[in-house]
């Protein structure tokens, strides 16, 4: 028998289950319960979604709506774990040293009966004898590290609806603050933003759902908004609304180098970017110097004159990056 350091090596039988098959088929046993489902409700986190259209699919059409990936489901399983810890990573944290924060009541379900809106609070902190409601997101490093303030939420579709989803969850339960917490998923790193109950915020949100309610009364829908590849192209019910775009051919690649790279490549963008920023900032503040000495750094500059040149007409393929990743239910 083959030992290492005593330990006897057993090997792995031929006929060993393959385990990664046994979990997927496992975790795809929820996926039509997941994915289908029909609605009673407008769901606070959805509420934020740009396409009122959208929102009357989830009533009219459940049972035609995209079913999610086991992609899909294995990020909701380690989405949830990822924010259940952090929460007893705060309780923990509260109890030492005597800083008494705790999270009360959590999964609190609370509905809207006029706008017909239900949501479920991940907790609420206590802490100096108030109470602020708790929202955590956990999110791919690439989307955490361009985050540095509530504005920055606005640049993706789904991140845009969290601090909607706060509001609802503050005006549900008839309080003024919020707290949400951002969770890198891959370096365990947080980030947290207060928010505060804006009543013209709400007040927009109500108009909007009652907008959506009449036409799901009346079986009708909104106009379809014009196609937009970080909005429809992720929406599960594409293939209904615009089958044409649904239809368009793809071509996948599997190949794990081009796979590296194009991660790579999007994982340095942000640095990338701060990086030109820095650039341009420093480049301007020293404009007509010809040398400045910063630190161990020298930079020189000088006027060239630029010759004119015009570009001829002709075709040019055009490319745009999108990630497919954050949307739970991407179908692509
Ligand atoms: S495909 Fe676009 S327009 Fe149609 S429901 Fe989805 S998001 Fe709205």
């Amino acid at each position: 028998m083959i030992e290492y350091q005593g330990i006897p090596i057993i090997e792995v039988p031929e006929n060993f289950p393959d385990i990664q098959k046994a979990i997927y088929e496992y975790k795809s046993r929820a996926e039509d319960s997941h994915s289908r489902r029909p609605v009673s409700s407008n769901w606070a986190s959805n509420v934020g979604d740009p396409c009122e259209r959208r929102l009357v699919y989830e009533w009219l059409d459940w049972d035609k709506k995209d079913k999610f990936t086991i992609d899909a489901l294995l990020r909701f399983d380690e989405g949830n774990m990822q924010e259940n810890k952090l929460i007893l990573d705060i309780k923990e944290a509260g109890m030492w040293r005597g800083q008494k924060i705790d999270v009360i009541e959590e999964q609190k379900h609370f509905r809207l009966p006029k706008e017909l809106i239900s949501g479920k609070i991940d907790g609420i902190i206590s802490w100096n004898a108030k109470r602020y409601v708790l929202e955590i997101k956990s999110m791919s490093p690439v989307i955490f590290n361009t985050v540095k303030d509530l504005q920055d939420l606005q640049k993706y579709v789904w991140t845009k609806k969290y601090p909607t989803q706060v509001q609802l969850y503050l005006y549900g339960i008839e309080q003024e603050n919020g707290i949400l917490i951002l969770k890198d998923k891959s370096s365990g790193q947080i980030k947290q933003f207060c928010i505060k109950i804006d009543y013209d915020h709400i007040h927009e949100i109500s108009e909007k759902m009652c907008r959506v309610n009449e036409h799901v009364k009346a079986k009708t829908y909104p106009d379809r908004m014009e196609y937009n590849e970080m909005t429809c192209g992720y929406c599960p019910f594409e293939h209904i609304c615009m089958p044409d775009e649904a239809a368009k051919e793809v071509d996948v690649v599997v190949d794990p180098e081009i796979i590296m790279k194009v991660m790579r490549m999007h994982e340095i963008k942000p640095i990338a970017k701060e990086y030109d920023d820095i650039g341009k900032e420093i480049k301007t503040m020293f404009k007509g110097k010809p040398q400045v000495i910063i630190g161990r750094w020298c930079l020189s500059g000088k006027y060239i004159q630029k010759k004119e040149y015009t570009v001829p007409a002709g075709e040019q393929w055009q490319t745009r990056w999108s990630d497919l990743t954050p949307n739970a239910g991407a179908k692509k």
